[in-house]
């Protein structure tokens, strides 16, 4: 039997690098995977397919305003999904074959199989042939991930009513897509869809789309996505998403006790994720799970086992790949005997619609309800010189800060390239920049970052230069 300082079980972003990070810091390191590509959700049915087909499609929308830049296009421009799934999955296999290298490089064992615990410190790998191999660890990380979750009286067949991994490789344009959620993944993929003609429309349970975003950037997002075509029916219980032939009936029921009827061709349920411990055994490791379905962990990421810990989407946290990674790295510290830190408060979410929408730290609602004094300045996209350049004029940067101290709570921005800028936010509030630090930073121009800076200035004395 091999044996092992760490074997991880999982090769999301989560996995991976927890991986990378015990190989760099001298752990004889394995990683266990039961598909037979490595980088779980992220690389395979999330993040880099999905920004795969938004940028394709953003591609297709932007064709249309080609006129307005003097540019004529003659002939006939056509979608052809089918090779846009293709180039998508190009992109997936690349990626996915540079997690592989990177795994090679650091002398990291690859075991193709599901991985469940025998006890403690043995890992069994049970192979697509069925046979079992043994794995000894000293240390053992999880990182399973999740899976999409679905509402008790849905039934999702993945051909008509479907998750986000049929939403990435949809045979046709659907003609009216229905989207059950109003959350990140619902809104990127519907963007896809409505970009490239279909008709899409979003139920949603709460009274705005992104919940648990800043409520600025909810209203601003709804008012853009409507003005791309986007229906929205918020305040709104689904009851029912039933087939109907080739097609799909939902309904829902709005605030007045009124029931709504969607008929479309497909419904895309993107009701949140679930976190994913099937068949790993947990509790003949003495791992507790939580009512939840979450791995429980401590500040240190250790589950109820000592020489066991958890990480990403599997624990509690927003469930975000570059969360999953920092976690992924700070056990990997931990166990080499460092005191790593993550803040949880400081890792930034981003909707990758365009506009894009990212925030960092605390939103308005979340300073009101715990009664911190705040002061608040914005700045839009508009007034900037770059962003009419670019035509790209939709959005604003909103800067809370401590209305005494001045130390930058949040950073709330939706607009063109919103999440690369969020970057920025985080670095100042891990410096724990006041809103005049930032004012007061060269911001070079013209750049979609100095609406950072005239924010920044707006939430000082009220003094935004361009406005
Ligand atoms: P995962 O990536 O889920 O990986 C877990 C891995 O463990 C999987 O490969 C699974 O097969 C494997 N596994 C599970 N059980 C076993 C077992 N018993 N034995 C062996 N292997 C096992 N996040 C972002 O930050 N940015 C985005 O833009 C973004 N876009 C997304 C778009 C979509 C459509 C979706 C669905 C998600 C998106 N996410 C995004 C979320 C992101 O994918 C997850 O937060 C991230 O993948 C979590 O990483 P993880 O390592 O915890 O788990």
């Amino acid at each position: 039997m091999s044996s092992f300082d760490v074997v991880v079980i999982g090769s999301g972003p989560g996995g991976y690098v927890a991986a990378i990070r015990c190989a760099q810091l001298g752990m004889k390191t394995a990683i266990i995977e039961k598909y037979s590509t490595l980088g779980g959700t992220c690389l395979n049915v999330g993040c880099i397919p999905s920004k795969a087909m938004l940028a394709s499609s953003h591609h297709y929308e932007e064709l249309q305003h080609f006129a307005d830049h003097g540019i004529e296009v003659s002939g006939d421009v056509k979608v052809n999904l089918e090779k846009m799934v293709a180039r998508k999955q190009a992109v997936v296999d690349q990626t996915s074959g540079g997690v592989k290298y990177l795994m090679d490089k650091n002398n990291i064992t690859v075991y193709n199989g599901v991985g469940s615990f025998e006890n403690a410190t043995t890992v069994n790998v049970t192979k697509a042939d069925g046979s079992v191999e043994k794995v000894e660890a000293k240390n053992v990380i999880i990182a399973t991930g999740s899976k999409p979750s679905s509402l008790p009286f849905i039934k999702i067949d993945k051909e008509r009513i479907i998750t986000s991994t049929e939403a990435l490789k949809l045979p046709k344009v659907p003609e009216h897509l229905v989207i059950i959620g109003g959350g990140v993944i619902g809104l990127e993929l519907g963007q896809v869809y409505l970009r490239l003609g279909a008709k899409v429309s979003v139920v949603e349970f709460m009274d705005r789309i992104i919940p648990g975003m800043d409520g600025g950037l909810s209203k601003e997002l709804t008012k853009v996505l409507k003005k791309q075509g986007m229906k929205f029916y918020t305040s709104h219980k689904v009851q029912a998403v039933d087939r109907a032939g080739e097609g799909v009936v939902v309904k829902a029921e709005n605030a007045k006790g009124e029931i709504i009827t969607l008929e479309g061709d497909y419904a895309l349920v993107s009701v949140g994720r679930r976190p994913y411990t099937d068949g790993l055994n947990a509790d003949k490791a003495g791992v507790k799970v939580t009512e939840r379905g979450q791995i429980e962990v401590n500040d240190h990421l250790q589950t109820t086992a000592s020489n066991i810990y958890a990480i990403g989407d599997v624990v509690r946290g927003a469930m975000l790949a570059h969360k999953a990674e920092e976690e992924g790295v700070m056990v990997a510290e931990f166990l080499a005997g460092q005191k790593p830190h993550i803040d949880y408060n400081l890792i930034p979410g981003v909707v990758y619609t365009w506009p894009e929408v990212a925030a960092v730290g605390k939103t308005e609602e979340q300073l009101k309800e715990a009664g911190v004094a705040y002061k608040s300045g914005s700045f839009p996209f508009k007034a900037l010189g770059r962003a009419r350049a670019s035509a790209d004029i939709e959005g604003f940067v909103k800067i809370l800060a401590d209305a005494k101290t001045d130390e930058v709570l949040g950073i709330h921005m939706i607009g063109a390239r919103a999440a690369d800028l969020i970057a920025e936010a985080v670095t100042a509030m891990e410096f724990r920049a006041s809103a005049e630090d930032i004012s007061r930073m060269s911001h070079a121009h013209p750049t979609f970052a100095e609406a950072i800076k005239e924010a920044a200035l707006a939430a000082t004395e009220n003094r935004a230069l361009h406005v």
